[in-house]
């Protein structure tokens, strides 16, 4: 193979053989193929797309790159979720405890940061001792034990687009349809799963900025799901401003914290309890969604999946300590409020904007080998159509830098438009 053919002949819109995209992987990955070749082939990608049949090749090798999560008898249906990334993404810190305390069994494999989104990782990374790096056998027997565990692509699952998905983080490749659905499903082949559901953002926050080109990534991954095998649903969001009030990374362990105790803001339960009843239904396909929510309401109010949580972060080494008494998470030693410039409505929260300032704040990575600040990010974030006095905050900026913070400062005021009442 001889690479600048392969990311030439994607620049003019020529297909690509499945066999000659299995070997792309596979020089990827020996080092055959240059990072700065596979940079020039994604951004080719982004260009130009590929067909439903290469976006299967790509998906079928970026997993066959990598081993599978062993499938154990243990425990109910093996279903689980994921989302396409936006601001203020926790959902999956709640509903992985919650479906398991709903009797499925959640084998989830997350990604990192990408793009201006926060990667369930990172997240998770926050808490003190949090290892998301198992090998398929380890993180079986957590599945087992738990009923769920989250974890990220490694040597042995899925690790071609570990780096394809770090690499794409940092050359604008980010939000091209093929790319985004092989990423996805390599991870969820990997799962040895009976059902996914997906959850496909579109807004200003998320990699599709219109519902169009959402729904289009919608059918592109059932498609390719249907194709490998897979028995999918998929749900759009909007995101256009963040999911609750804070975004970042501990202070989103925070908050997830805060609704598996029952509390909590209700854009965040909703969704979760949404997306998880789902998963719900593709294990009972006769029990109708609103039945489905009501279980999964119920099972969240009781404190089940709070207390599963707390096993999933004691059986991956983190400290329990933290999640009993979130106070121990990281906390950054700036905390600072940006005040309203006026009295008013607000009529836009602008989530591309809050996850810019988060970047800077240190949330996020410029570089693939940038390391991110866990207790950076946002809090108390308003919501679109509340009221607000002049000087009233508006969201708390959270740094360790003050050079971070004041850069950040006036992009978070940016982000709200306040109108008169
Ligand atoms: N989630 C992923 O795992 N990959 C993407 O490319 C986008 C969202």
């Amino acid at each position: 193979m001889v690479p600048q053919w392969l990311i030439e002949k994607t620049r003019d819109g020529e297909r690509l053989a499945d066999v000659d995209i299995a070997a792309w992987v596979t020089g990827y990955m020996r080092g055959d193929v240059a990072e700065y070749q596979m940079a020039a082939w994604a951004m080719a990608v982004l260009l130009r797309g590929l067909t439903l049949e290469e976006t299967t090749a790509l998906t079928l090798a970026l997993w066959r790159s990598g081993g599978s999560v062993p499938r154990t008898p243990v425990g109910g249906p093996r279903i689980d979720k994921h989302s396409t990334g936006g601001m203020g993404d926790k959902i999956s810190l709640i509903l992985a405890p919650l479906a398991a305390s709903c009797g499925l069994v959640v084998p989830m494999i997350a990604g990192r940061g990408l793009g201006l989104t926060g990667g369930t990782l990172d997240k998770l990374e926050a808490i003190p001792g949090f290892r998301v790096e198992l090998d398929p056998a380890e993180m079986g027997r957590v599945v087992d034990a738990v009923g769920c565990a989250i974890v990220g692509q490694s040597d042995a699952i899925a690790p071609a687009d570990r780096k394809l998905y770090a690499l794409r983080d940092v050359t604008g490749t980010v939000p091209a349809i093929p790319l985004i659905v092989a990423s996805i499903l390599s991870k969820k082949l990997a799962e040895n799963l009976d059902g996914l559901v997906l959850d496909v953002k579109w807004g200003c926050g998320a990699f599709m900025p219109t519902r169009p080109r959402a729904r289009a990534l919608a059918r592109t991954l059932l498609a390719v799901s249907r194709s490998a095998g897979l028995r999918a649903d998929v749900a759009l969001t909007e995101m256009n401003q963040p999911h609750g009030r804070a975004v970042g990374n501990a202070v989103e362990v925070r908050e997830a914290i805060e609704v598996l105790r029952g509390a909590g803001p209700s854009d965040v339960v909703d969704l979760t309890v949404s997306l998880t009843a789902r998963m719900v239904r593709l294990a009972e396909p006769a029990l109708p969604l609103r039945r489905a929510e009501t279980r999964v309401r119920a099972v969240l109010r009781s404190g089940a999946a709070f207390d599963r949580f707390r096993r999933m972060v004691a059986a991956q080494g983190g400290e329990v300590g933290a999640i009993d008494d979130p106070r121990r998470l990281p906390q950054a030693a700036l905390q600072t409020p940006v005040p309203a410039p006026r009295a008013g409505r607000l009529s836009t929260v602008d989530a591309g904007l809050i996850g810019r300032a988060c970047l800077i704040l240190g949330a996020g990575r410029r570089r693939t080998d940038e390391r991110i600040d866990p207790a950076a990010g946002i809090t108390d974030v308003c919501k679109v159509g509340e009221v607000v006095e002049v000087g009233a905050p508006l969201a708390v900026a959270h740094a360790n830098e003050r050079r971070r913070l004041e850069e950040a400062m006036p992009l978070i005021l940016s982000a709200f438009q306040v109108e008169p009442v």
